[in-house]
């Protein structure tokens, strides 16, 4: 047994399991939308205590990154470096763990992975020492956030009125659209927010993600024709390594412009700060590292004058993670991504849900994630 000087306190915690769960909805629609599946990532300790993350990327290539064998020193399975080690010792695992991965890690579904695996290694540490992981972090900036309905636009520019009405109706104070079929011309382009800003009216905030369908001067040409409807921020409408066309987008528009989802490693982060030249900076935890990772971007993001917002279009596991990261930061917008995308109903069946209450989103004070799972429910989705 450890003990910890001066503390008090004592772990004799080890890990003895790390599995990657395939959660996935009997019918899924090909469409943008990663609330149809989930990799849920379960960290067991010897002390009885569990763990639970989650990573938003392809999920069976996660599933092997963090189940795979040995194969090299260079590439290893996450699971296998993790095995007999401490849970509380976060940074020296995230770095063990990346070391592991080198030749295949360094970006992409290896950090993904890792994510879902550090929010896990937070969880259990909240849970050992009994505090919510905002409190680890050292924050409460925060109790609650104002969260956004996120959505994708309807199939027309009417449908996404109608969506925009219901959105109001339920109390969201702020809507953000995207993807398809945004880029198919301008006058639909032009059409969709217009009527995502008719059926709003005024005073809701209104952001347009676009979905990676345009060059740097449609971009720009869009931006100057959507500044009319007042959109709070214009996000990804551009391919994600098309760091000078934002630079371009950004010095030419008077629009925030937003991104920051298809980046993993703090590195990538810079690049797009330093090179992209964007405003918002938007973090998902079940891609850039987990809180571990997260923490550093946002002190980088800090250090340029950029806000932070989170992303998240998966489970109430992101969720939680992004209300603790997000009450442990200073540098953020006071929002939060909140999935309203009707009809895909996975995430219910996770864990128990999170709510907006009277426009806000209180952060968990529960121990670790701070999040109810529900086993049942995670055991009748697996399929891998
Ligand atoms: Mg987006």
């Amino acid at each position: 047994m450890a003990s910890h000087k001066g503390t008090g306190l004592t772990s004799d915690l080890k890990i003895t399991s790390v599995e990657a769960m395939y959660l996935r909805l009997p019918q899924v629609k090909e469409q943008c939308d990663s609330g149809q599946d989930a990799l849920v990532v379960k960290i067991t300790t010897d002390a009885g205590i569990t763990g639970y993350g989650e990573v938003d990327s392809n999920p069976m290539g996660a599933k092997g990154i963090i189940e795979g064998p040995f194969s090299h020193t260079a590439t290893t399975g996450l699971g296998h470096v993790l095995i007999g080690e401490d849970p509380l010792q976060t940074e020296y695992l995230w770095h063990k763990m990346y070391r592991a991965n080198i030749y295949g890690g360094r970006r992409g579904v290896a950090i993904h992975a890792m994510s879902g695996i550090d929010l896990a290694l937070w969880d259990i540490k909240g849970k050992a020492l009994g505090l919510p992981v905002w409190k680890l972090l050292g924050g409460g900036f925060t109790k609650s956030l104002r969260p956004y309905a996120s959505s994708l636009f309807g199939e027309t520019p009417a449908e996404t009125g109608d969506r925009a009405r219901r959105f109001v109706d339920q109390g969201f104070t702020a809507v953000k659209f995207g993807w398809d079929p945004m880029g198919r011309d301008e006058a639909t382009d032009i059409a969709l927010v217009r009527e995502a800003r008719a059926g709003l009216g005024t005073q809701p905030d209104l952001m347009i993600d676009a979905g990676l369908v345009f060059d740097a001067k449609t971009a720009i040409q869009r931006a100057k024709a959507f500044e009319q409807y007042n959109p709070f921020w214009f996000e990804e409408p551009l391919l994600p390594d098309d760091y000078h066309g934002y630079a371009k987008l950004s010095a030419a528009s008077s629009l925030r412009i937003a991104a920051g989802e298809e980046e993993s490693e703090r590195k990538s982060f810079i690049e797009l700060m330093d090179v992209g030249q964007v405003d918002v900076i938007q973090v998902d935890l079940t891609r850039c590292g987990g809180f571990t990772e997260a923490m550093k971007i946002a002190s980088l993001a800090a250090d340029r004058g950029i806000p932070v917002v989170n992303h998240g279009f998966t489970t109430y596991l992101n969720v939680a993670a992004a209300l603790h990261f997000l009450a442990s930061i200073p540098n953020t917008l006071g929002l939060l991504e909140f999935v309203v995308e009707e009809g895909t109903t996975l995430r219910h069946h996770i864990t128990e849900p999170i709510r907006a209450v009277d426009g806000r989103v209180a952060v968990p004070d529960a121990p670790g994630l701070g999040l109810g799972i529900d086993e049942k429910g995670i055991a009748k989705y697996r399929v891998g």
